[in-house]
């Protein structure tokens, strides 16, 4: 059986080499960033609004405890039953008892990468519930069977020809290119399956502490839809989407809709407290709020790295990264691609089954510059490298560092392979990316560092006063 590294070195490879890919996801990005840059100028001071962010997440993920048990008891008195998860097996135990108790014929769905996480349809569809994503791009994810792409645009990677290929297969529609003709093609089956549904399962973008609320940001509707329509309605909330007051999203619903998709404000923003009160006309009668752990703590104990429980899954450092624009979203393998899936998949999977990913950086720091929250991606992934090499050095790691600390501790012999090395250059040079190079595997997409033409010593020598 192949490890996650081989897969994801496979895939990365195949898709690194398929040019029309790359082509189309750049194509796919390129009207993203003028739009991102116009809704950041909208601003007064962007840069002063990320410092902002970043210091009300600190806050907030700093005294988790405190915010989570105001959020939830405050939900609880509104007749929300809450559930507090630690992992993705009793999250999902959870929801499916639910549709259990209440006889549930078929459930809708709307996007949430927290149900990505902890695999909510196959649970749900392996105990014999059928769930219909409502996101455009989800629903059609989930009709070619494949996991999202990206984080806000699952559906990315495809052209329109071919979802206008994929309805025409599954759904028996009219081949079209128009995508307005393509969004009444599944908006017109989704209503029916907004009407049958007894059960509505959604994500949560924040939960309002102060106020026992979440919130959630969309631009189709559907969420609205899927979370009011039918009788019972599960919100599924990673436990590190608090926010401590309802103010804090004036400032952060523009700041998501301008990092995720280069807009000033996303169409539909809505807030959830609670099942249907007395004097409301409409709403679920039944309330579930289900609040995810699955490891978040454990990060959260990690001061070093906790501040990348800040993110607010805008997808803004996957557009920049250089390395997510040519492996593509699925050669990761992970529910969060690109770099915050990279920092974050070790700490919620496994350091040594993930530890590849945070060497698919080419650490130039784009993310780390673009992320609202101001998370320092780039370094996290050194660090999550140093802790893999540190736990368990594997022998190259072992024998290379031995090698270090032996030609340190002899500087003559030192001095003697930089000087062979210098001289040794012309010959690199000519045999660079060929078989008679040692170092090919390094040389054949890398030109190889010059050394400079005289050691410090031997400068330090001439430069010296006598
Ligand atoms: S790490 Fe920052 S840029 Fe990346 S998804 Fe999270 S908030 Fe957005």
């Amino acid at each position: 059986m192949k490890t996650h590294a081989q897969e994801f070195s496979e895939s990365a490879r195949q898709y690194t080499a398929d040019l029309r890919h790359r082509d189309w996801i750049q194509q796919a990005l390129s009207g993203y960033y003028a739009k991102r840059d116009e809704c950041k100028s909208r601003f007064q001071n962007w840069a002063g609004a990320r410092e902002l962010a970043a210091e009300i997440k600190r806050e907030a993920i700093n005294h988790l405890d405190r915010y989570l048990d105001e959020f939830a008891s405050k939900l609880e008195a509104r007749g929300t039953k809450v559930f507090w998860a630690p992992d993705a097996q009793a999250a999902r135990d959870y929801i499916v008892g639910v549709a259990r108790q209440h006889r549930v014929r078929s459930i809708i769905k709307s996007k949430s990468m927290t149900a990505e996480e902890i695999h909510l349809n196959e649970a749900l569809e392996k105990n014999g519930f059928k769930v219909v994503e409502s996101d455009m791009g989800e629903y059609i994810v989930q009709l070619r069977q494949e996991p999202p792409y990206h984080i806000v645009f699952p559906a990315m990677h495809l052209t329109r020809q071919q979802i206008s290929g994929l309805f025409h297969d599954r759904l028996g529609s009219e081949p079209t290119n128009n995508p307005e003709d393509l969004t009444m093609i599944a908006r017109h089956i989704m209503r029916r399956k907004y009407c049958e549904a007894d059960m509505g399962i959604s994500g949560a973008n924040f939960a309002i502490a102060e106020t026992g609320m979440i919130s959630i940001t969309e631009n189709e509707g559907n969420a609205r839809l899927t979370t009011s329509l039918p009788k019972v309605h599960v919100a599924l909330v990673g436990i590190e989407k608090v926010l401590p007051k309802l103010s804090d999203l004036a400032l952060f619903l523009p700041m998501l809709a301008t990092a995720g998709a280069g807009q000033p404000i996303t169409c539909y923003n809505t807030l959830y407290g609670g099942p249907r009160q007395p004097d409301e006309p409409d709403g679920p009668e039944e309330f579930h709020a289900v609040l995810l752990d699955n490891r978040r703590t454990e990060l959260l104990a990690d001061a070093e790295q906790r501040d990348a429980l800040h993110c607010i899954r805008c997808g803004a450092c996957l557009n920049v990264c250089p390395i997510f624009k040519n492996v593509g979203g699925h050669s990761y393998g992970t529910t969060y691609q690109g770099p915050i899936g990279s920092v974050i998949t070790p700490h919620l999977r496994g350091l040594q089954d993930w530890k590849h990913l945070s060497q698919a950086s080419s650490l130039c720091g784009a993310c780390t510059e673009t992320c609202p929250v101001k998370i320092d991606l780039h370094h996290h992934l050194l660090r999550n490298r140093r802790n893999a090499v540190r736990g368990h050095p594997g022998r190259r790691e072992k024998l290379l560092q031995a090698g270090f600390v032996f030609m340190m501790r002899r500087p003559k012999l030192y001095q003697f392979v930089a000087r062979a090395g210098r001289r040794l250059q012309p010959l690199q040079r000519l045999i660079r990316g060929t078989i008679f190079d040692p170092l090919r595997a390094w040389t054949q997409t890398r030109s190889f560092p010059s050394l400079a033409k005289k050691s410090f010593r031997e400068l330090w020598r001439e430069r010296r006063i006598p």
